[in-house]
């Protein structure tokens, strides 16, 4: 598996030196200090070896090719180990490794597989995978042989771990460790972050809890307001036209009413019939009066008449009895009475002359009649009577024709007043008409004022309508404002609308307390959760690889100690047969420590167990030492050879430097440790170091190290013969 190792600027291999390794075992030989350890070394260099102690040096420069008289210092050392991987034993896809390092003077390291940079921690990886371990058991330097005795139980599991190829196992745990903790940490990171986030996370639900009440609001206003607005349209619709049709109607009933006064009115201005009438009615009754006057005259007369008659013809009967009358006194004061009634009622010229004319005829009559003898007394007497008689019979005739005239004029007079009392008749009817007439012009005017008003609170409903609608629709968006139109507006109290309306407003004022639509915290609150979410996911997945983080470090714990305790097993059979074989007998074997104080719990003493150091137990044959300390340089080394070749058989390293470490043995000692050598080169190339003529015979190819007057290492390839040689 070891190809190749090159070496420049480390230690005395100033110059680039190669050694190339065949599939047997290598020697390497040479005088003292001609460089042949610091082989050793630049394979532990290469391999990550950390400690300088382990490389003989206190500084990274103490591992620099430090100059010479000849030649000047470098500062850079590095080693490349070659390695076949044509069987992938590294778990690398590359038919050869190159596994490099170098070291600078300021103590900075460089590793590379292939020529690609890496970590430390990758080589050491790299190099577990092909079991070749980091506590270097399969590199066993000068007097150290015996290092696994020294070395502390605890340090001595960890090489028999290492040696038994477990380290892998430990790595791998460590890496599961690492992770799990990290994973931890993670848990932590994503808890706090939950916890961080939940307050915001509640306070956002709170606003989303308000603005989906909010939408529950909005939804009941553009119920209520699809409602209300259909019927309020469908009630303003109705309102209007039957407001315009009454309207129409009244003003009709205006129009007839105010030209029927019109009429009325102008026919009263125009007409004379009343005045006419009642002229005509008065004109008739002064003529039945005027008539009524002259007949009571005449009666008067007739009177007279009849009076002067009767005394006529009492005079003429007197005469009669005595035929000479003296005149008698009643006569006299007939005549005088006569006289002086003419005188009195003379008031005008024309009655005084008419008066005058009169009282001469009664003194003329009234001589005549007592002038003349009683037979011409008689005679006059009675011709007076009949003068009387005539009179009398032309005034009755007279009166006749006036009371005809006077029921004439009495009855025209009762028709013009019928005519009259029928005109005022007419004249009262026309008055009511008229009044009827103004109350209903009045009643319609009443009317078609109203339904202004009624307009008017037709346009302030339209125009709040108007307003309700962008305020909904504001409130509540086009939904609230998108409804069927009604065909006509419910039969049913405005009262219930006005409900509406106050349900309306209700809603508004709730929905404007819960302010707007909310759409910045909708979408942080739906971010949030999200967040949230994709949190608790996280925190599951990572709840999930730790737990199985876990399982797979108590998988590894268990095999670790199952392999552990199966390698032991198998170790100290070789061990036994080892050390018997060099001893001539006895016996030794690798014990776990005590673990204390943990026997009562399983799990702990499990774990306690597993982590138990490792004791060495050896009993000589024919002799009663059983502390190592006891030994002699020689059996500690036989023991240390024995153990070594153990764990290299148990779990066969891909190759084992051994540095002198056949530098006690004995002859017959030499030569069974040639015989193991042989064995072990049988499943890991060797390389060993060696000054021993035994050792040397038994490698195939042979490395002869010289130092020069330069202080630099070369190397050469020997004969077996020659190596004998140059080791002396
Ligand atoms: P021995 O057979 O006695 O064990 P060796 O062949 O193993 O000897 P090494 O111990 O490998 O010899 O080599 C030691 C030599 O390497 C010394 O001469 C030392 O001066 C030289 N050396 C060690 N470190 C450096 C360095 N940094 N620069 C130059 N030479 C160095």
């Amino acid at each position: 598996m070891l190809k190749r190792l090159e070496i420049v600027g480390f230690k005395s291999f100033a110059k680039k030196t190669v050694l190339d390794f065949v599939n047997t075992t290598t020697a390497i030989v040479g005088p003292n200090g001609s460089g042949k350890s610091n082989v050793a070394e630049a394979f532990r260099f290469a391999l990550g070896e950390q400690s300088m102690k382990s490389m003989r040096g206190k500084r990274a420069e103490d591992l620099i090719w430090g100059g010479s008289h000849l030649v000047p210092r470098a500062n850079r050392a590095a080693v490349v180990i070659v390695f076949d991987n044509s069987r992938r034993q590294f778990k690398i896809d590359f038919d050869e490794v190159a596994i490099e390092r170098a070291v600078f003077r300021d103590g900075t390291s460089e590793y590379s597989i292939n020529g690609s940079r890496v970590r430390l921690r990758d080589i050491e990886e790299l190099l577990a995978s092909a079991n070749i371990g980091e506590t270097g058991h399969h590199i066993i330097s000068q007097g150290e042989a015996d290092r696994i005795l020294l070395a502390s139980p605890r340090d001595r599991r960890a090489m028999l771990e290492d040696a038994l190829g477990l380290k892998m196992y430990e790595f791998k745990k460590q890496e599961a460790l690492k992770k799990l903790e990290k994973t931890d940490d993670n848990i932590a990171q994503v808890n706090s972050l939950r916890r961080e986030l939940a307050p915001h996370l509640r306070f956002l639900e709170k606003q989303v809890e308000r603005l989906e009440r909010a939408d529950g609001l909005r939804a009941e206003l553009v119920k209520l307001a699809q409602a209300y607005f259909a019927i309020e349209d469908a009630y303003l619709a109705h309102e209007r036209l039957r407001v315009e049709r009454e309207k129409h109607e009244a003003s009709e009933r205006l129009a007839v009413a105010a030209s029927e006064l019109a009429s009325i009115e102008e026919r009263e201005t125009t007409d004379t019939e009343g005045l006419k009438l009642s002229a005509a009615a008065r004109e008739a009754e002064r003529d039945a009066e005027r008539i009524a006057m002259e007949r009571a005259a005449l009666a008067r007369e007739i009177g007279r008449v009849e009076g002067a008659l009767a005394a006529a013809k009492e005079r003429s009967a007197r005469v009669a009895r005595e035929p000479y009358a003296k005149v008698p006194r009643e006569d006299l004061l007939t005549l005088s009475h006569e006289v002086n009634k003419q005188s009195e009622e003379a008031a005008s010229p024309e009655a005084v002359r008419a008066a005058l004319t009169e009282v001469a005829k009664l003194i003329r009559a009234f001589v005549s009649r007592f002038a003349s003898p009683a037979d011409d007394l008689l005679a006059d007497e009675e011709r007076a009577a009949y003068a009387l008689e005539n009179e009398r019979a032309e005034l009755l005739d007279k009166d006749g024709r006036l009371s005809e005239e006077h029921e004439r004029s009495k009855l025209a007079a009762a028709r013009a007043r019928e005519s009259l009392a029928a005109y005022d008749e007419t004249g009262r009817e026309m008055r009511r008409r008229t009044l009827d007439l103004a109350q209903s012009k009045a009643r319609e005017e009443n009317a078609l004022a109203a339904l202004a008003a009624s307009e008017r609170e037709i346009a302030r409903l339209a125009g709040a309508l108007d307003r309700d609608k962008a305020e909904a629709g504001a409130l509540a968006g086009l939904a609230a404002v998108s409804y069927e139109p009604l065909a006509a507006a419910p039969e049913e109290h405005r009262h219930a609308q006005e409900e509406r309306k106050r349900a309306l407003e209700r809603v508004k004022i709730r929905l404007e307390e819960t302010g707007g639509t909310g759409e910045d915290i909708r979408q942080e609150h739906k971010e949030t959760k999200e967040r949230e979410a994709f949190l608790a996911a996280e925190l599951d997945d990572l709840a999930k690889s730790a737990a199985s983080l876990r399982e797979l470090i108590s998988d590894l714990d268990a095999e670790l100690a199952k392999h552990f305790s199966e390698g032991l097993a198998k170790v100290n059979t070789a061990f036994g047969g080892y050390f018997a074989l060099m001893f001539g007998g006895g016996g030794a074997r690798l014990t776990l420590e005590e673990a204390e104080g943990a026997e009562e719990d399983e799990e702990i003493a499990g774990d306690a167990q597993r982590r138990a150091g490792i004791e060495i137990a050896v009993s000589l044959p024919k002799k009663k030492v059983r502390a190592l300390m006891q030994l002699s340089g020689g059996e500690r080394a036989l023991t240390s050879i024995a153990l070594i070749f153990a764990m290299s058989q148990v779990n066969p390293p891909p190759f084992l430097i051994l540095d002198e470490t056949d530098a006690a043995l004995d002859e017959a000692n030499s030569r069974r440790y040639g015989d193991m050598i042989d064995n072990l080169a049988k499943r890991s190339q060797l390389i060993v170091i060696t000054h021993n003529r035994e050792t040397m015979s038994r490698a195939g190819v042979l490395y002869g190290v010289t130092m020069g007057h330069d202080g630099i290492s070369k190397l050469l390839s020997v004969k077996f013969d020659e190596a004998v040689a140059v080791a002396k």
